[in-house]
């Protein structure tokens, strides 16, 4: 199966590889590309925004499941996905990609020292990227002027940090604008690629454990993450429904 449905977004079931394929084709003919890293929180909000729903599943180009909770999901509505795809494994990757073929990368997103610090590190060991924009997510000009001042930029990859849904909104102005470029939506992972916030260790992300590693670091997260039992909660009751 291409695409697989959980509670009514629909995933792309494509291994790392071939999203690293199909991706790689597409900046090479300057494709105007929207892709959203949806986790579990994502797929709630999307149920309560019509708006937001849309976009994942119209105006998108691609939808990874980001987060093992995703991947669950879907196996246990018997539509098992290939695997787990990160917006942070993705961002990774093209960041060094950039640096291979000295791509034009715009950056918006997060606090102005986590911006700065980020900066710093390309210079340091991504300096054949050209950064063409680097601009921390508490701005209060409208989404519209923000995505004016991105395209006039002229990037070949933009990274969004701003959370969901603003992130995606944002990008998907850009996308109706056909900017010949790759768009992606990427949550908290320059606090992450800045090195203000750890990732969980390998061990805890081969457990699946990584979310509670987020949460101990960060508690406040508390009650962001009450929605993970309601969205499992949904899947069974989908289950059933499709029965
Ligand atoms: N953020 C921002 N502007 C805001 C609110 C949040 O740039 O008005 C940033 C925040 O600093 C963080 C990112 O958005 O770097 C998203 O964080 P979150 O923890 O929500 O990401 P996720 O859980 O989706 O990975």
């Amino acid at each position: 199966m291409s695409k697989v449905s959980v509670l009514g977004v629909d995933f792309d079931n494509k291994s790392f590889k071939q999203f690293q394929n199909e991706l790689i084709g597409r900046i090479n003919t300057h494709q105007s590309t929207f892709v959203v890293t949806a986790n579990p929180e994502i797929v709630m909000s999307a149920n309560e925004n019509p708006e937001f729903m849309k976009i994942l599943n119209y105006n998108a180009d691609y939808v990874t499941p980001d987060g093992i909770g995703v991947v669950k999901a879907a196996k246990i509505l018997g539509t098992p996905l290939k695997e787990r795809v990160t917006g942070y494994d993705l961002f990774s990757w093209l960041m060094k990609l950039a640096n291979e073929r000295s791509l034009r990368v715009y950056l918006i997103g997060a606090k102005p020292k986590v911006i700065h610090a980020i900066q710093t590190k390309i210079a340091r060991e991504y300096s054949d990227i050209q950064l063409v924009g680097a601009e921390d997510g508490y701005f209060k000009d409208d989404l519209e002027v923000v995505a004016y001042q991105i395209e006039r930029a002229e990037p070949d990859l933009v990274f969004a940090a701003l959370g969901s849904p603003r992130q995606e909104q944002l990008l998907d102005i850009l996308r109706k604008n056909l900017l010949p470029a790759l768009m992606m939506g990427v949550g908290g992972s320059f606090d992450v690629f800045s090195g203000m916030v750890k990732r969980a260790p390998q061990v805890w992300q081969k457990a699946h454990l990584e979310w509670f590693y987020r949460l101990l670091k960060e508690p406040s997260r508390y009650k962001r993450m009450g929605k993970i039992p309601k969205f499992m909660v949904e899947v069974y009751k989908s289950k059933k429904d499709r029965r």
